[in-house]
């Protein structure tokens, strides 16, 4: 963190000079930070704020998102991101991803654990790609039953009953690494 990083109660400026905005508040005499986060002065309306980190965890454009599958669309996934660059976030951002052009029926379940890239930010949304090897799905079950599933080429096999299904794996699919961190 910056030396604008403050603490909850920190001093971050005095009443005099500016008013307490976001995550801050005044004790009669400082204006104190109410959060963790970063000092925010804003010299036209003399408040001072604190920017929560929460809102510094937007993936950029590039970045390597791993996160939950929120919904599942005909031509898009909706995705509920959990890591970015391989960092855990807590702030349940969620992109989507279209899937359109993969002309495979069943990209991604409810619940799978995905890999994506950051591809835009269009209109507040946050657009990413599933396309190249390493992206795709992580961890998914079987649609039928809920049993664990086996990559066979392009396809997954079910352990349990043998439903064969299809899904854009990735190519660290079934990563035991990955698995334990999630756990
Ligand atoms: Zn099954």
């Amino acid at each position: 963190m910056s030396e604008n990083a403050t603490f909850p109660g920190d001093k971050i400026a005095s009443i005099e000079e500016y008013e307490a905005g976001h995550n801050a508040f005044d004790d009669g005499d400082m204006v104190r930070a109410a959060a963790i986060g970063e000092k925010d002065i804003d010299k036209t309306s003399r408040t001072v704020s604190v920017k929560h980190p929460k809102l510094l965890s937007i993936p950029k454009v590039g970045d390597i998102i791993i996160g939950t599958v929120a919904a599942v669309m005909s031509s898009m996934i909706a995705v509920s991101i959990d890591y970015i660059n391989g960092k855990p976030t807590t702030s349940k951002v969620e992109c989507i991803c279209g899937t359109r052009n993969l002309r495979i029926r069943n990209v991604a379940l409810v619940n799978d654990i995905v890999t994506l890239k950051i591809l835009n930010h269009l209109n507040g949304t946050i657009h990413a790609g599933i396309s190249e090897p390493n992206l795709g799905i992580l961890f998914t079950k079987c649609r039928k039953c809920g049993s664990k599933v086996i990559p066979m080429r392009d396809a997954i096999k079910c352990t349990e009953c043998g439903w064969i299904d299809e899904r854009k794996l990735s190519a660290n699919f079934g990563n035991s690494d990955f698995v334990n961190l999630r756990v």
